[in-house]
């Protein structure tokens, strides 16, 4: 398995408080979905990925791609990004609604709380 599927990381946790915070009850790592989403809410039929920027090459981070063997982690990253988006198409092809919470955001909770808030009760 490779990297990009870490659990129970920081920025995870942190998110994982939030939606406690919220009342918010949810299931973990749902393997049976595409992409096996870190956070479902299964009667809503909402999930919720944690990104880490790096691996997940979020824009806000693609400046910083090492520079020593460039272009293997170009590759590498954009592989890992492709991926994210075909499992993002097949779970709402699955009737599933996916919000994608960026490590990046974590700096400002009360923004992403709200982010939270309207896609939970859309
Ligand atoms: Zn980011």
């Amino acid at each position: 398995m490779s990297r990009v599927k870490q659990k129970n990381t920081a920025p995870e946790m942190a998110v994982r408080h939030l939606l406690s915070s919220l009342g918010y009850r949810y299931r973990l790592h749902a393997k049976e979905l595409p992409g096996s989403p870190d956070i479902v809410l299964p009667r809503k039929q909402k999930s919720i990925f944690v990104h880490g920027c790096f691996w997940h090459y979020h824009k806000c981070h693609s400046s910083h791609v090492p520079t020593s063997r460039r272009k293997y982690w170009l590759s590498k990253l954009k592989r890992n990004r492709k991926r994210d988006t075909t499992n993002l198409t097949d779970l709402m092809n699955l009737g599933w609604s996916v919000l994608v919470v960026w490590e990046c955001e974590l700096q400002d909770i009360p923004k992403l709380k709200t982010k939270i808030e309207c896609f939970l009760n859309k």
